[in-house]
């Protein structure tokens, strides 16, 4: 059965005005090497700490400012956006399709709540705190193209012709602000686009976007704003000691106009100035350390990197799947065919190089859980190729050979076919990603340690499950496996209302 909403009701939970307050024991381990009598052992000893949470209820009017509003992302979720808004519906050759948020986790997911009378009960996941609406979302952006976002959906060729033809009025109005483009960073081939440039020095630049955004909150009258990258994939940077490797020489740097600053830096520094949350969509990294200090600094949010949409999400989940089986992939190969503008871009060695670091890692976190299966240093072969193939279009085609050692010596290869519009994908991801951040500014916590309630540390990891290669704090374990990010979000919202971690015991039936 499916609610569509509940209140807690208990001691350790109370809804004000303005809060929900709650308390809640937080069940963790601490271990112990010990030695007993001249031999060592590991002790483990169950402890629980005492944590209070509040969350502001008010749930603010938000604006989202995009970086590449006019490219397949931005024009997709923001046509994406209206058609739900709206109740815009269209013809297609199979039936007449309503618009839908499906593929987000906020939006079209649920959660278990209980069991009533021997089943089980369900709600929205969006359901367990306020959350904004995603209608009531302004947007708005910068692109290095100037098309405004109906022609950009045009050339996006994402929608349904019936459809766009429906978007275009409430599109045709909304035009990007210059960008920061520096060749350099991206691939040449994207030059031809770039007709909507922010001019001046690095610091200027910054400036003008630190200028765009407070227009942007004046002229909308949204309370909050949530900027994120969904630019071109840029090279990565060169992290250099006195550049931009604190927030001091970063500050240096950009004093000095240094060419190895990134536009998406550029941005980011201006996001954490103005307390903006920001959030990186793409491989690079912008998050240099000096910016990462900055952040810290400022107490201001940044998450990231890449969306993990298709290709990386299936990985997350099959070797999670496989090595939690007590199954050891041994060579784990993936193929690209993207035919958008984002696959012409990472035609671009530099360009495909960030993507291919980002790919690169996403299995570590499992391998590294079994020393069954790996040798210490051990790791399966993993290889990712991306091919531009103008012809697919953002129809992206993934292609992956998973081979494994299974019991006795055997071996088993699983090969995957992945087809659809790459951006359908991504879309709901951006809005999950900004209305999780936005959610997690309001969210205040203190263990029974601390003295003072505070925010989550700034490097977001609470969104690690829209990520592919979750940016975390320096000495902070990543985690990649898709089911443990996912519960790690829910259970922290669960926390929040006063509900126990999903633990899926279903004692009650045993
Ligand atoms: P796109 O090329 O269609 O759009 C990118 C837009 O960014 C373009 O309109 C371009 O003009 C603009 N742009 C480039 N540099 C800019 C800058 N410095 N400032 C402002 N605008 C700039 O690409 P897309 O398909 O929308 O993908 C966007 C990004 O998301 C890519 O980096 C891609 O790798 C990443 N990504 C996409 C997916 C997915 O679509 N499933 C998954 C993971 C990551």
């Amino acid at each position: 059965m499916f609610i569509e909403s509940f209140k807690v009701e208990s001691p350790n939970v109370k809804y004000t005005e303005t809060e929900i307050q709650s308390v809640y024991n937080y069940e963790t381990t601490e271990l112990v090497h010990e030695n007993k009598n001249g031999t060592y052992q590991w002790v483990v000893k169950p402890k629980t700490v005492k944590y209070e949470f509040k969350t502001n209820t008010h749930v603010p009017k938000l604006g989202v400012m995009l970086v590449g509003w006019g490219g397949n992302n931005g024009s997709t979720l923001t046509g994406g956006v209206i058609a739900n808004r709206e109740g815009i519906s269209w013809a297609t050759k199979d039936k007449i399709q309503q618009a839908n948020y499906f593929g987000s986790l906020t939006q079209a997911s649920a959660i278990r709540v209980g069991s009533f009378q021997g089943e089980e009960i369900y709600a929205p996941f969006k359901s367990l705190l306020p959350m904004v609406n995603p209608e009531d979302v302004v947007f708005g952006g910068w692109d290095i193209s100037n098309m405004n976002l109906a022609d950009a959906m045009g050339r996006a060729k994402v929608f349904d012709i019936d459809l766009q033809k429906q978007l275009r009025p409430y599109m045709e109005s909304m035009v990007p602000l210059p960008g920061i483009y520096d060749p350099d960073f991206i691939a040449a081939n994207q030059g031809d686009r770039a007709n909507n440039v922010i001019k001046g020095t690095k610091k200027e630049q910054v400036q003008q976007i630190i200028k765009d955004i407070k227009e942007f909150k004046e002229s909308t009258k949204v309370d909050k704003v949530v900027v994120l990258w969904t630019a071109n994939t840029e090279r990565y940077s060169n992290i250099v000691v006195g550049l931009n490797d604190t927030m001091e020489n970063l500050f240096a740097s950009l004093d000095r106009n240094e060419a190895e600053i990134s536009p998406s830096t550029l941005y980011a520094i201006a996001c954490v100035l103005e307390n903006v949350p920001f959030i990186n969509g793409s491989p690079q990294n912008t998050f240099v350390p000096g910016l990462i200090d900055l952040a810290i600094k400022r107490n201001s949010l940044i998450g990231g990197d890449d969306f993990k949409s298709g290709q990386t999400k299936m990985k997350s989940v099959l070797v999670d799947f496989l090595v939690g089986a007590g199954i050891k992939p041994t060579s784990i190969v993936s193929y690209n065919h993207l035919g958008n503008n984002d696959g012409m871009n990472l035609s671009a060695p530099q360009t495909f190089r960030s993507k291919e670091i980002s790919k690169s890692n996403v299995v570590d976190d499992m391998v590294n859980s079994n020393a069954i299966l790996y040798e210490p240093g051990e790791h399966p072969d993993h290889v990712v190729v991306i091919k531009y193939v103008p012809y697919v279009g953002d129809s992206k085609r993934a292609m992956d050979e998973y081979t494994s050692e299974i019991f006795m010596g055997g071996k088993n290869t699983i090969v995957l076919h992945n087809t659809c519009e790459d951006s359908l994908l991504a879309a709901p991801i951006i809005l999950d990603l900004v209305l999780l951040a936005e959610l997690s500014t309001r969210i205040q916590f203190k263990s029974e340690n601390e003295d003072k309630f505070h925010s989550f540390h700034p490097v977001a990891t609470i969104l690690s499950y829209l990520t592919k290669a979750p940016l975390v704090p320096p000495g902070t374990p990543v985690v990649n496996a898709l089911s443990k990010q996912r519960a790690m979000l829910e259970n922290i919202m669960r926390a929040c209302v006063g509900l126990a971690p999903e633990n899926n015991m279903i004692l009650e039936y045993k």
